[in-house]
């Protein structure tokens, strides 16, 4: 099966991005951006603070981005995160969350190294047992 590919603009956005990060105490550079069913993009990146446990992901603040401009579920037809390490890393499991809530689990999720090193993932192998919807109705008890 042939590799996916990134557009080259994809990249550049990315890459531009990271240099807007926000991250004096880890030092870990990430941006991310999303790319909607009808073409749009929502570009973020992750925002530190010295009370370290108030920061916010790339991933977060894109979906918050695309969430507040009036977009939803299953909407979004990738979504792209690069860090600023030669190695590209997957997202944290809180953002893990925030994918399965938002994402098809067929979408495609690129992973990507700040030499444009990238591994492809579906949402369905980062986020294989999701909690969601189904948890909540079955806890109900009557
Ligand atoms: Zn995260």
């Amino acid at each position: 099966m042939e590799r996916k590919k990134i557009d080259k603009y994809i990249l550049d956005r990315l890459k531009r991005l990271l240099k807007n990060s926000y991250s004096p105490y880890s030092n870990f550079k990430v941006s991310a951006l999303i790319k909607t069913k009808d073409g749009n993009m929502f570009g973020g990146v992750n925002i530190e603070n010295e009370s370290y446990m108030y920061g916010c992901c790339a991933e977060e603040c894109a979906l918050a981005k695309m969430v507040s401009s009036g977009y939803t579920k299953n909407e979004i037809e990738s979504l792209y995160i690069m860090v600023d390490k030669i190695k590209p890393s997957t997202p944290c499991f809180l953002c893990r969350q925030w994918i399965s809530e938002f994402m098809d689990k067929d979408a495609d999720i690129y992973c990507i190294g700040n030499t444009f090193d990238y591994n492809v993932y579906k949402v369905s192998q980062l986020c294989p047992y999701t909690f969601g919807e189904d948890d909540l109705n079955e806890a109900k008890i009557d």
